[in-house]
């Protein structure tokens, strides 16, 4: 598809402007068309009807002609002059007939009386011999010799060149000798004869020019008059007033062989335009006919084509540049109204484009044209601040939507961690308790035999010798050491089983006083392992909790982290103020510098039981302290990165009331 076409498509303006020229650019043209070639074939029939017109006209003066000829002989055949002159004798007569043939401007005037010695051509002989007429006349086509014998020097006048014609029919001579004479006779009574007179129509150039003065009028015979007349012997032209291009007339030169066919052979006039001789004309031919009837020739009347030619064609350019100049002058004021109209609608398809680009507040703008377009423009508008409108609503909307969900999202998480929070103490909770169940009745069943291993080693040592007791005495030591770790670890068990109790009452406590009393507990330990202690403090407020089971908590986080620092280290404890879940509290963060715990084990710290320290860990350490922390509201976590030590953190909520305010 050409891009012209792909944008009439697409551009309404084009397709207006298509719409609006269709009817100058095709329908005009071929209106235009359509009465030119009306008025062109009118013109040509004017052109015809003229010719024909022209044509009658020198028939009519051949016609005439010939009559006056006639009536002039038969007016010199009946004069008295005539039967005076013959009364006179022979001469007396031809000077007579050479005053009136030259008074008559014939060729030829004779009394001839038909015998063996006659002048008068053969075919006028035998028709004046058949006809009982007194007058006759017409044409006749005479040989050389009996021009000859009409008159002196007449066979020479009809001779005449043949000159090669383009379209005339083959022709093997080179002359016509022939000659076309106008001839009339008037039987003389008395004198056993006829008056014959004639004019040899080969080169008359007097009747032709005055034939084509009477039709297209004086001067027409110049060779740039417009309209000429001819007169033919069979094919050729013995007098006319058509011109060569020298300037000679064109005597001599034949008609072309289609003209000859139609008119001379045919007998049908021509009515048409013809080349003659060089140029073409509007022509008329009409056939000549002899005394037999037979077809010797032509009349011809035409004039020429070219300046009709010139005028027509001038007028059809005129009108084609006319149509031009309308269609060139319709189009850009057309494109110029169509701009104005469309101006709105180009800037309502830019706003709709950049609307779906994601605008919205593009706009069209002012339109001023208050036809249906600019109201379309207007209403549009409108409709897209209704459009931004909503889409801000609906923005605004979709933000508190959001805003939201974000904050159900958020209560749901914390919903959740609540539960999982609950579901873990719950799980903990049962798992103590049933664990404390059986530790504790594992504990009492325990204690007995070994309050009776202990009170039986005492009698043992008792019961021994020296010198034995002595070869004994390690294993006994041995015997005695475990035995009292067994009592720990029951003691222990007791303890843990009882977390789930409330054993004793809590009180509120001041956490630093806690932190120190624990660590005077501690002091032997650290210093046995050269550790140093820093102590990081804040004013904090009172928690509520039992006293014993924090210091405990907090002996068995400093013992924890002595042990973690073997070969020394720097031990800090930091009591600050610190709030959880929107509750004020206290955080006590117990940092060592040991090994730290590897990411395997980090989960199970807590879980009853769990030791690395084989025979000197019992793995209840931490699980009582958070059993005995979170029992006061608080919790116990752990942080720690292998090589850099570990923290851990007690946090407990403040007391919710206060001796001051009681
Ligand atoms: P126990 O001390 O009897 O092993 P705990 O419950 O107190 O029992 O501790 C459990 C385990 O947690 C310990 O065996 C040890 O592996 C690890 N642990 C506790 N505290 C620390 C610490 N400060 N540094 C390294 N590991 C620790």
């Amino acid at each position: 598809m050409t891009p012209l076409l792909a944008r009439l498509k697409t551009h309404v303006r084009l397709k207006l402007l298509a719409l609006a020229l269709l009817p100058i650019a095709v329908l005009l043209p071929i209106f235009l068309g359509v009465t030119m070639w009306h008025w062109i074939g009118r013109l040509d029939d004017l052109l015809i009807a003229k010719v024909t017109s022209d044509l009658r006209i020198a028939e009519q003066y051949f016609l005439k002609i010939e009559e006056a000829q006639a009536q002039s002989i038969v007016a010199v055949g009946d004069s008295r002059q005539l039967a005076q002159a013959m009364g006179e004798g022979e001469d007396a007569l031809n000077r007579y007939l050479a005053d009136a043939q030259s008074s008559m401007g014939l060729d030829f005037l004779i009394m001839d009386a038909l015998g063996p010695q006659t002048n008068v051509p053969d075919a006028v002989r035998e028709l004046l011999e058949a006809s009982a007429a007194p007058s006759l006349s017409g044409l006749i086509v005479a040989t050389p010799s009996e021009l000859d014998r009409l008159g002196e020097g007449l066979s020479e006048r009809a001779r005449l060149s043949i000159v090669p014609t383009s379209g005339a029919r083959p022709l093997e001579r080179e002359h016509e000798d022939r000659g076309l004479i106008l001839w009339a006779a008037y039987k003389i009574e008395g004198a056993d004869g006829y008056l014959f007179g004639g004019r040899l129509l080969n080169r008359n150039l007097d009747v032709i020019d005055r034939m084509n003065a009477l039709i297209y009028g004086a001067g027409s015979e110049t060779p740039s008059g417009a309209g000429t007349t001819t007169l033919f012997l069979d094919d050729v032209r013995i007098s006319t007033n058509v011109r060569l291009f020298e300037g000679d007339r064109a005597l001599g030169t034949r008609v072309t062989e289609v003209v000859w066919h139609q008119v001379v052979e045919q007998g049908q006039p021509w009515l048409d335009r013809a080349f003659v001789v060089n140029d073409w004309y509007v022509s008329g031919y009409m056939p000549l006919t002899d005394v037999t009837g037979q077809r010797v020739g032509m009349l011809y009347t035409g004039f020429l084509e070219k300046p009709f030619a010139d005028q027509r064609n001038g007028t059809v350019v005129a009108l084609g540049l006319a149509f031009l100049a309308v269609l060139c002058l319709a189009a850009p004021l057309f494109l110029r109204m169509a701009r104005e109209v469309f101006a709105p609608l180009e800037r309502m398809t830019s706003t709709m484009k950049q609307v779906e680009d994601g605008n919205l507040s593009a706009r069209i703008g002012t339109v001023e044209a208050e036809d249906e377009i600019g109201a379309v423009a207007r209403h549009l508008d409108r409709l897209l601040d209704q459009v931004k409108e909503r889409d801000e609503a609906l923005r605004d909307y979709a933000d508190h939507l959001n805003d939201l969900v974000d904050q159900r999202t958020q209560e749901l998480r914390e919903a959740n961690q609540k539960l999982e929070d609950t579901y873990a103490q719950l799980i903990l909770k049962e798992k103590l308790a049933s664990l404390g169940e059986i530790t504790a009745g594992v504990a009492h069943e325990i204690n007995n035999p070994i309050a009776v291993i202990q009170g039986n080693m005492e009698l043992l040592r008792l019961g021994l010798s020296d010198e034995i007791k002595s070869e004994v005495e390690t294993e006994l030591d041995l015997i005695e050491t475990q035995t009292r770790r067994i009592n720990t670890i029951v003691g222990k068990l007791l303890s843990f089983s009882r977390s789930g109790e409330m054993s004793d009452h809590s009180s509120l406590v001041n956490v630093s006083e806690a932190v120190d009393s624990a660590l005077v507990l501690v002091a032997a330990d650290l210093r046995q392992h050269k550790i140093e202690t820093r102590r990081i403090e804040s004013d904090v407020p009172l928690i509520e909790i039992v006293e014993n089971e924090l210091q405990q908590v907090l002996v068995n986080l400093f013992i924890n982290a002595a042990q973690a620092m073997s070969k020394g280290g720097t031990l800090t404890v930091e009591v600050k103020p610190l709030a959880q879940g929107g509750k004020d509290g206290v955080a006590i963060l117990v940092h060592d510098t040991g090994p730290g715990i590897p990411a395997a084990q980090i989960d199970h710290v807590f879980d009853p039981f769990f030791t690395t320290k084989q025979a000197e860990g019992t793995g209840l350490g931490l699980s009582i302290s958070q059993a005995l922390i979170e029992r006061a509201g608080g919790n116990i976590t752990v942080e720690s990165m292998c090589g850099r030590g570990t923290s851990f953190s007690v946090w407990c909520p403040v007391a919710s009331f206060c001796p001051d305010e009681e």
